[in-house]
């Protein structure tokens, strides 16, 4: 995955000004997955709500999502999901606005990257002369997103773990583009391209964004990311993973979650794996773990989705191509080497980059303490306990060499584990946890003997 900062720009979409202003700034600007001239940009249905009546919040009108492996139409209830006509819960805790229609240019040139507002985001309205939403209208995509953040916010509400979640903003469908103007054997030439196919939580202005598709998206017969349930609520527990940690950290924790994923240039050299990067793979399989614990299982079925089929299923052993989801040696050490990984698709397994290694990270928490309880909502306390403990222990994680920090941290998660569950390591215990982490119960001295 490329690295990239959107934050500077994202940040600065939500303080744009009345009047069109070109920003500059010396940060690289790269691309959060992938670019396309083709961007598919969806219509609101009803462009002014004409009525100023409330739609009745027990009606049911329908979400266009993808459950149990296909696309589907649900009758759901708009309940929580507006205020007045706003698409934002009725106190605005969870999400405090919805936007769309923001429109801005990114210019890249040789003295340097500029910003130019083109519009400025509107809040979303759904009108009450509306009672059906076709699939491809900013409402629906707009609802489908809303209802699954909720539900994830009211999960993570019901375990009562003390924490108190910031509002979201929503940003539906921003036109991102990036305009570049290169010197060819022709002269100078000026290029085009929007930012697509991807879904990011950019902790600086806690905003979830839903990048518009591509055609070649849209033709490769992809399912579209608002539509799978999975995504909006693994972008809240991004969200989530943020509150609880919350500290000041060297980068901002700004995910590019799904698309075609890429890695690294290769060309790059010798990579160095830090403590930093695991909290990052750690980030994402709680992610992961959020959407897990929060779905329903027709929910959660990612069949027919490339890049999620099995390999983001935190239930299944192995990814995509059958490569087991386990911290064998064999990982550990192709995960700490010094040479990149070449890698291009996300069907085939890289145990280096970020989400494999964090879906590894989800499957192995999820198994081991799946054999200590049956409940979802005790494993998912469970790794919030956890992820409080590395706020806590920032500072001596800091400079801690990367390797280190993944056995000892791992085996901490084991511990607070068997704590929380009133269980103790006892050998069938201590097997479990070298099932899923070769090594670990040298790390653990409840193990040891
Ligand atoms: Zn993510």
């Amino acid at each position: 995955m490329k690295s990239f900062y959107p934050a500077l720009f994202v940040i600065a979409l939500a303080s744009c000004g009345k009047k069109p202003v070109v920003e500059r700034s010396s940060s690289p600007v790269t691309v959060p997955a992938s670019l396309s001239e083709t961007p598919l940009f969806y219509e609101k249905q009803t462009p002014v709500c004409r009525s100023e009546a409330e739609l009745r919040l027990n009606n049911l009108i329908n979400f266009n999502l993808y459950l149990s492996g296909k696309m589907d139409e649900l009758q759901g209830s708009l309940l929580g999901l507006l205020k007045d006509q706003k698409l934002r819960d009725p106190e605005g805790k969870i999400i405090s606005s919805s936007t769309y229609g923001e429109s801005i240019e990114l210019r890249v040139s040789r003295s340097g990257y500029g910003r130019k507002v083109l519009s400025k985001p509107a809040e979303l309205t759904v009108c009450a002369e509306d009672d059906a939403f076709p699939e491809n209208t900013i409402e629906s995509v707009g609802l489908n997103s809303s209802r699954y953040i909720t539900r994830a916010h009211k999960k993570f509400e019901s375990l009562r773990s003390g924490y108190v979640l910031a509002p979201v903003r929503l940003s539906i469908m921003p036109s991102i583009k990036q305009s570049r103007t290169l010197l060819g054997p022709a002269g100078y030439e000026h290029r085009e391209a929007y930012w697509v196919d991807n879904a990011i939580y950019n902790p600086g202005d806690a905003t979830i964004t839903f990048l518009p598709h591509s055609l070649e998206w849209s033709n490769a017969g992809n399912v579209k990311f608002w539509n799978i349930p999975m995504v909006a609520t693994h972008e809240y527990g991004h969200h989530i993973f943020t509150a609880v940690f919350k500290a000041p950290l060297r980068s901002p924790l700004t995910h590019s979650c799904f698309g075609i994923l890429r890695d690294r240039d290769p060309r790059s050299g010798s990579r160095e794996v830090t403590s930093y990067s695991i909290l990052m793979a750690y980030n994402e399989g709680f992610a992961d773990l959020v959407s897990y614990y929060t779905l329903e299982e027709h929910e959660l079925d990612f069949s027919g989705v490339n890049c999620l089929e099995v390999t983001r299923n935190v239930e299944s052993e192995v990814f995509y191509d059958g490569a087991p989801k386990v911290f064998s040696r064999a990982v550990q050490d192709l995960y700490f080497s010094k040479t990149p990984q070449p890698w291009n698709n996300c069907r085939l397994t890289n145990y280096q980059e970020v989400h494999f290694f964090g879906a590894i990270f989800a499957h192995s928490a999820n198994k081991f303490l799946g054999q200590l309880t049956a409940s979802d909502d005790e494993k998912y306390k469970v790794l919030i306990k956890w992820v409080r403990y590395l706020r806590d222990n920032q500072s001596l994680h800091a400079n801690m060499e990367g390797r280190r920090y993944l056995r000892s941290t791992f085996a901490e998660l084991l511990r607070i584990g068997v704590k929380h569950l009133n269980r103790r390591f006892d050998e069938a215990t201590c097997q479990e946890a070298e099932k899923v982490f070769e090594g670990i119960s040298s790390e653990l001295r409840e193990c040891a003997n």
